[in-house]
């Protein structure tokens, strides 16, 4: 093979335009650093919950299909959980509960996080804004979930709070300077509740997750200390020593999550039919829905629908 040999001038000329030609055809995709960007086009959602079970209960399933269409997604426990249980507490307990939603993560295939905050102790304080603003920066979130303020438990309200406190954070550049701004605001999402004052929940989007149920299940299933053992209120009366009927309690647990999927999609069936039409909500039998928080960017439906891509048949 013969090989054409550049002079210096004529390569620092012509190899600028081919790696211009080259990208302009798709060949490769940089950022604005020049450096490959494999995630090009896919989103980044960031999801808080108060507790190390919260988001797994509230978006596990469409944190499933998000990872399976090669999004990132990330849940964020703001507590360690470390009073969540009747029997046992402190430390072991906190590593017990971070060992439980690393297994979920892996079974819906995201990342997870827990922070070393003391269960039942979260405060809307600067210092945890910051913690906030940080980690919603460093994931470089499009998509930003946690519960609603008006929470009957502490730890959820100000989970809610702390997030919307750092809704005006992600793009302001001298506060948290140490990780770079986000260029857009990110969408802020709320999960369902049932309180009614001041305000209802109201949806604004609603997904069937009947093809990823099992997975959501599965995932559940795996935070034992808080659904099988039954949690901070749970008692010795709930763990049977007989395996068959260990077996049993497991079924217990995956039928009760079973029927709150499908409570929600008979409760959200009108927003199921705004985005899937009517005969084809009234077929879906488990569902998650979201409300748009005031505070982050406000997508239309053009935008939502790009944001949860999961509508076309
Ligand atoms: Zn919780």
């Amino acid at each position: 093979m013969k090989f054409i040999r550049l002079s210096n001038a004529t390569a620092i000329r012509i190899i600028p335009l081919l790696m211009a030609g080259l990208l302009a055809f798709g060949i490769f995709s940089a950022d604005a650093n020049g450096a490959e960007s494999p995630g090009v086009g896919k989103l980044r959602i960031i999801c808080f919950g108060a507790h190390p079970d919260d988001c797994e209960l509230q978006a596990g399933g469409v944190a499933a299909m998000w990872a399976a269409k090669g999004h990132k997604v990330k849940f964020v426990a703001a507590t360690n959980g470390d009073i969540g249980h009747w029997r046992e507490a402190g430390g072991p307990l906190a590593l017990r509960r971070k060992a439980e939603v690393e297994a979920a993560a892996k079974i819906l295939g995201i990342t997870t996080e827990v922070l070393d905050i003391h269960d039942g102790e979260l405060l809307p304080t600067l210092e945890n804004r910051r913690i906030i603003t940080r980690l919603i920066r460093e994931w470089g979130a499009d998509i930003v979930m946690s519960h609603r303020p008006n929470d009957y438990h502490p730890d959820h309200r100000y989970t809610g709070v702390l997030v919307q406190d750092a809704a005006d954070m992600g793009t302001v550049p001298f506060i948290c300077p140490e990780v770079p701004p986000l260029k857009d605001n990110p969408v802020f999402l709320y999960y369902p509740d049932s309180f009614q004052k001041p305000n209802p929940f109201q949806p604004d989007v609603a997904i069937s997750i009947d093809s990823v149920i099992e997975k959501k299940l599965d995932a559940l299933g795996v935070i034992v200390s808080q659904f099988y053992e039954g949690g901070a209120n749970g008692s010795a009366g709930l763990i049977p020593a007989d395996p068959a009927k260990q077996k049993d309690r497991h079924q217990q647990v995956r039928d009760n999550f079973a029927k709150r999927g499908q409570s929600l999609a008979t409760r959200f069936r009108d927003t199921l039919g705004d985005w899937y039409g009517k005969d084809r909500a009234a077929k879906i039998k488990y569902a998650e829905a979201f409300e748009i928080c005031e505070y982050g960017r406000r997508p239309d439906k053009a935008e939502l629908a790009r944001l949860f891509p999961f509508f076309e048949k």
